[in-house]
């Protein structure tokens, strides 16, 4: 197999990875770097300029995995895109945002190749989509060759999933973003007890020690609390988050322990993608049943979108919990402002329930010392910070030790590193190497053809 990564500068980017599998070329994911703009944010798809690509594949629907598939996808017209039913449902809609988003950043920030595709394009290339359920295998032939291919879920969002390839003989296994722990609303990954020649997993938490006394139930009570805690001492509560998946995830978590009476009731605030994003949850739940969410958790949570009122700076007129994306804080987002709004009050807590980049204003504000000023620079904004910020354990990302048993399981000869920042990569590189000395471990070099 030939390994090639199109992620410009590794990391966790612009997701895409290149294989060649006897005559199949296979892409990957095609994302779009989410701190980056322009064409600087995509993968460096010259490299794989005026090859015929047989099939692309989509692990997930987080923009990193994502975004840049309608550009690559103007090349390839025929070949198609193979993804988890529910990916069906969710790609279309995360890119029409990302559309919109792009028009916006293009005239703000004066980007001239924004957008970088047009809504008529998200509808024409749906045509290309073949949705693969979890666990049932696939055939694929050119000419006399023939590659199997199966996915399985991956827990991490909802239609999140893992690939087997299987050609001659030889089984590669790519992990995908990966959680193995049952959230709220979505199971645990179901992956195969199997050995695989080669294993493609991601590396996201490389760098953080799980910690075995911190358990997921322990996180979601004590992130319970704090909220009670800070309602009824009539502060309001920020908690930043993704709009696909754990916006959902949380606001069922608020809805649970409203009807159990662990939490006081209180307006529950929303952002715009969420929210409609709920609806198109409750329709995979109706079809497939791969998430437990519905519609109704809106309506118990008499939820509403963001008040008109709130201004920069301005503690909220009215105490509440604000469940806004995005989830790192990211500048000229809901969270961002509602952040400079809740700030500044002893009241107020900021929760944050996800991984934030350390270059991210969330990852800044993690890092910065309490009662030091925090600047909010889009907004032209300086705020002391006052209220109680507190982080809580409940990543979509498996923890390092859990990854690494699965892929010792497997027994490998090789094993390929992606999704992950250089230290974290070094912390799989080095275990894999003391466990298994024989083993091949391979960090791709974005732009550098491997043959694993
Ligand atoms: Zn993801
Ligand atoms: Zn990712």
């Amino acid at each position: 197999m030939k390994v090639l990564d199109l992620n410009r500068d590794g990391g966790i980017g612009a997701n895409c990875l290149s294989l060649e599998i006897g005559p199949f070329h296979i892409v990957v994911d095609a994302g779009l770097h989410p701190k980056k703009a322009g064409h600087e944010a995509m993968p460096d798809f010259s490299k794989i300029d005026g090859k015929a690509i047989d099939f692309f594949i989509l692990t997930h629907c987080h923009l990193d995995h994502l975004g840049a598939l309608p550009v690559i996808l103007r090349e390839h017209p025929e070949s198609p895109v193979l993804m988890s039913i529910p990916s069906t449902t969710l790609a279309p809609r995360m890119l029409h945002n990302s559309c919109n988003v792009m028009k916006r950043q293009g005239k703000e920030q004066d980007i001239a190749e924004y957008p970088l595709f047009t809504h008529g394009e998200i509808d024409f290339l749906q045509a290309q989509f073949k949705g693969m359920p979890y666990g049932h295998t696939q055939h694929f032939t050119k000419g006399d060759e023939e590659i199997l291919i199966t996915f399985y879920s991956a827990g991490h969002v909802v239609g999140a999933g893992a690939v087997l390839l299987e050609y001659k003989h030889r089984k590669i296994f790519l992990t995908g973003d990966v959680l193995f722990h049952r959230q709220r609303i979505l199971n645990a990954a179901d992956f195969p007890e199997d050995r695989f020649d080669t294993v493609i997993l991601e590396t996201t938490r490389g760098e953080t020690p799980g910690d075995p006394n911190l358990t997921r139930e322990g996180e979601v009570k004590r992130l319970l609390e704090t909220v009670n805690h800070t309602l009824i001492h009539g502060g309001s509560v920020l908690i930043p988050v993704f709009a696909l998946g754990r916006m959902q995830e949380v606001l069922t978590l608020i809805r649970d322990a409203q009807v159990s009476g662990d939490l006081i009731k209180s307006p529950v605030f929303c952002s715009g993608l969420g929210m409609d994003l709920a609806n198109y949850f409750d329709a995979i739940h109706r079809k497939t049943g791969l998430v437990d969410f519905q519609r109704k958790v809106l309506k118990d949570l008499n939820l509403r979108p963001l008040p008109r009122k709130l201004k920069p700076g301005q503690n909220p007129g009215e105490s509440g919990v604000y469940v806004v994306s995005s989830g790192m804080l990211v500048e000229n987002t809901p969270s961002y402002t509602v952040a400079s709004c809740v700030l500044g009050n002893s009241h107020n807590t900021i929760c944050y329930v996800g991984y934030c980049d350390p270059d991210t204003p969330g990852g800044k504000m993690l890092a910065q010392d309490s009662h030091s000023d925090f600047i909010f620079e889009t907004l032209d904004l300086v705020v002391p910070m006052k209220a109680r910020i507190e982080r809580f354990e409940l990543s979509g990302h498996a923890d390092r030790e859990e990854i690494f048993d699965f892929t010792l399981k497997a027994q490998p000869r090789a094993v390929v590193l992606t999704h992950g920042d250089p230290a974290a990569r070094d912390w799989f590189a080095n275990a894999f190497r003391e466990a298994r000395p024989e083993l091949k471990v391979f960090d791709p070099t974005p732009g550098q053809i491997y043959t694993v």
